[in-house]
This record gives C-alpha cells, sequence and structure tokens, in this order.
C-alpha cells in the first residue's frame, strides 16, 4: 500500500511539473506554441538556388504532383544558360516515391542532395556554381537516360562540368 501510494505520489509530482514547469517534454516548445499559433511553417521542399529548371522533376513524377513555376526574373546560372523555372510539389499528390529527387541532375550526375526532396530538401553543402564544376560521377547510361527527359541544353551544362 505504501508503495503504491510513493507511486501514485511520485507520478502525480512528475506529471505537475511537466505541466506546470514544462519539464521533460519530448517535443519542442516552439513546435507547440507555432502549433498553437497556426504559423506552422511547411519543410522547404524545392532548393531554388540548387536548382538549374530543367524540369525533370517534373516529367517522371508519376502523379503530376510537380508543377514547373515561372521565375519573374530569370537566373543566368552559367554563362549562356538561363533558368527560367522552377518546381513546385503539391503534397496532396505527392506519394512520396522520391522519383523527383533520384533524377535531378544534381543528384544523379554529381552525386550531391538534390534541390527536390517531398519530405525535406535539407542544406546544401555547396553553391549551384560549385556543384556544376565538379566532375561527373554518373555513368554514360545514366546521362543517356536523363538526356530523354531534359533539354539538350541543361545536358550541355551539365556535361561541360566535366574534368576528366
Ligand atoms: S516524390 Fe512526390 S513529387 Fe516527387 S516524383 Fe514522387 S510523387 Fe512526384
Ligand atoms: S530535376 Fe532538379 S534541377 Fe531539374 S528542375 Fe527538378 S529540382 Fe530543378
Amino acid at each position: 500500500m505504501i508503495t503504491f501510494l510513493r507511486l501514485m505520489l511520485t507520478g502525480a509530482y512528475t506529471n505537475a511539473l511537466r505541466i506546470l514547469a514544462k519539464d521533460d517534454r519530448a517535443t519542442s516548445m516552439s513546435i507547440r506554441n507555432s502549433i498553437l499559433t497556426l504559423s506552422v511553417q511547411p519543410t522547404p521542399t524545392v532548393l531554388d538556388e540548387m536548382c538549374i529548371g530543367c524540369g525533370g522533376c517534373y516529367n517522371v513524377c508519376p502523379t503530376k504532383a510537380i508543377e514547373m513555376v515561372k521565375l519573374e526574373t530569370p537566373v543566368e546560372v552559367v554563362e549562356g544558360y538561363m533558368k527560367e523555372q522552377v518546381p513546385r510539389i503539391d503534397l496532396l499528390k505527392c506519394i512520396y516515391c522520391l522519383n523527383c529527387h533520384d533524377t535531378c541532375p544534381i543528384y544523379s550526375i554529381f552525386g550531391e542532395a538534390a534541390p527536390i526532396h517531398a519530405r525535406d530538401v535539407g542544406m546544401p553543402r555547396m553553391t549551384l556554381q560549385e556543384v556544376l564544376k565538379k566532375p561527373v560521377k554518373a555513368p554514360p547510361e545514366t546521362i543517356a537516360e536523363l538526356s530523354k527527359l531534359i533539354p539538350s541544353s541543361t545536358i550541355s551544362i551539365i556535361t561541360g562540368g566535366k574534368k576528366e
């Protein structure tokens, strides 16, 4: 009986601390507060600054969850190559197959984190210009497959970065 009472009092004390002093919480208070204030920010799924706008992700998405959105001001990624569009994912249509990520040339050709990921795109280690100067890591078959999905102008800036 004494053991039972001791357990009950310990439990009540611990719960009181958790409720009143916000002690021992597994989830972050900032996440809780953002939920309560309806200000949760969606996880980024596209990193525009790392994208070359090739549309490969758009072409492989099986559920048509990706839309290519025109940039108000096109960006010159490398001399003579303008990026004019970037993808946006509709997560209500996404089945999280990650075809978009795996096909993206930044990942499939250079082995770097793709600028598109349906769950969380993360942070890049390099700038896009640095990535494009890296040696190409993919075999010719991968480049040939990708050539069917993206414009030849894009393929040439990718393979132009090859250093072998
Ligand atoms: S992960 Fe989602 S957005 Fe990407 S290809 Fe698959 S269904 Fe499309
Ligand atoms: S495949 Fe990669 S580089 Fe091409 S548009 Fe999609 S995210 Fe951008």
